[in-house]
């Protein structure tokens, strides 16, 4: 990862300081409902408050596709915010023109307002200059704390930083480290635990990681596909049958690559997707025309158990099983239980993140004890694929 300036790099006292957050958090009849995302950039707004600083915040929400939408207005994040500092932040019904200038005009040193949704304009997701210009009159610095935003190229998210001296907030900073921690500079053996319904939707995440990884653990639907592909007969599961030669070639690939692949050598399965149906657990090959793998199995977990222990890092994206229902939650809390273990003794650096996995890390009640679980969803698993994300990429463009 190319070098990026911090808020301790640029000079802030007296400045207008454009802090691009991603306050597109969900909400439920008009209250905001999972404040994890503000409550994370938190210490970057209070930081720049403590040095003086004007700090005038941007934000998507929702897709209003370049119309104003009052049931897309940011207004409802409003309370959420307020609580999270423990300060009343100011709000400007839009993020350019006059009413945002005079707003920003009228805020004090050390003050916080919010401009309306950016995606209320069509030069936000078009990255137009103009608009890109309009907003960069309001501020004297940009500083981008939403890495949840950063696979985007939009003006409020790369725009920005190639028109005003630019920083990551201290949450990005956090997350960036977290991250290069994890598959730039890790500590080997690196284990990925790859799971969740389809390999239709991690080819490319899969590719990347052979690259990086010393064994690859493939659990939940997806591994059906490889013993699939290996000529195991997987019953009524969850399976995609057409990918069995992009399976074949990966397990080729990670053969050539001297990387470990570890697949599921016995299944919790069920003829029934629903909760405390009856269950049993059978060696793979045994798997029933009528039933469904709906989790890894003991023996199964014996053996990942072995290489997270051997581990030095782990990178988990996508759970074990059908984690919602119980039981097919055991193999997914079983593994990232000991994953959190090992870390909050210092023996293993884990970072998590992407689809359902942060809410199968919270089931399990394992998310605070790993090193990082990251809630940037769409970002976190570009950056698994090992694609350049444009809003960081703009960061480390001086
Ligand atoms: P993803 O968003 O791709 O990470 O997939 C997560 C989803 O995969 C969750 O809803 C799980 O219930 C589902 N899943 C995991 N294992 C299985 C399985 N063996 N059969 C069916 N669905 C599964």
């Amino acid at each position: 990862m190319a070098a990026f300036k911090t808020l301790d790099d640029i000079d802030i006292a007296n400045k207008r300081v454009l802090v691009r957050l991603d306050l597109n958090v969900p909400v439920q009849d008009g209250a905001v409902t999972d404040a994890t995302r503000i409550e994370r950039s938190v210490k970057t707004l209070e930081d720049l408050s403590e040095k003086g600083a004007r700090v005038i915040l941007l934000s998507h929400f929702g897709r209003p596709k370049g119309e104003r939408k009052p049931d897309l207005s940011l207004r409802v994040v409003l309370p959420a915010l307020n609580e999270a500092l423990g300060a009343t932040v100011g709000f400007a019904d839009d993020c350019i023109g006059d009413q945002a200038r005079q707003a920003v005009d009228a805020l004090a040193p050390s003050g916080f307002l919010l401009l309306e949704n950016t995606r209320f304009h069509t030069g936000e997701e078009k990255n137009d200059p103009a608009f890109v210009k309009a907003l960069a009159e309001l501020g004297d610095v940009y500083v981008n704390d939403a890495f949840s935003a950063a696979h985007r190229a939009h003006a409020s998210s790369e725009g920005l930083a190639h028109v005003l001296p630019a920083a990551a907030g201290r949450a990005m900073e956090k997350e960036l480290k977290a991250l290069a921690q994890a598959l730039e500079d890790p500590e080997r053996p690196v284990v990925a635990i790859v799971g969740g319904a389809k390999v239709s939707t991690k080819l490319d995440l899969l590719g990347n990681l052979l690259e990086k990884v010393d064994y690859i653990v493939i659990g939940g639907g997806m591994a059906n596909t490889f013993l699939a592909a290996k000529g195991v007969n997987v019953g009524a599961s969850l399976c995609e049958h057409d990918l069995a030669d992009k399976a074949r070639e990966i397990m080729a690939a990670a053969d050539a690559k001297n990387v470990g692949i570890i697949l599921p050598n016995d299944a919790v399965v069920a003829r029934e997707f629903k909760a405390m149906t009856d269950s049993e657990t059978v060696d793979v090959n045994n798997v029933g025309a009528d039933q469904m793998i709906l989790d890894v199995g003991p023996s199964t977990l014996v053996t990942i158990s072995g290489r997270i222990e051997s581990a030095n890092t782990v990178v988990w994206n996508g759970p074990l099983g059908a984690f919602e229902i119980p039981p097919f939650d055991t193999g997914t809390n079983t593994a990232a239980l000991q994953v959190a273990m090992l870390t909050k003794i210092g023996e293993l650096v884990s970072v998590a993140g992407g689809g359902d996995t942060v809410a199968a890390l919270n089931n399990a009640g394992a998310t605070k004890d790993f090193s990082y679980v990251s809630t940037a969803g769409g970002a976190f698993l570009e950056w698994l694929e090992g694609k350049e994300l444009p809003g960081v990429k703009a960061l480390s463009a001086d």
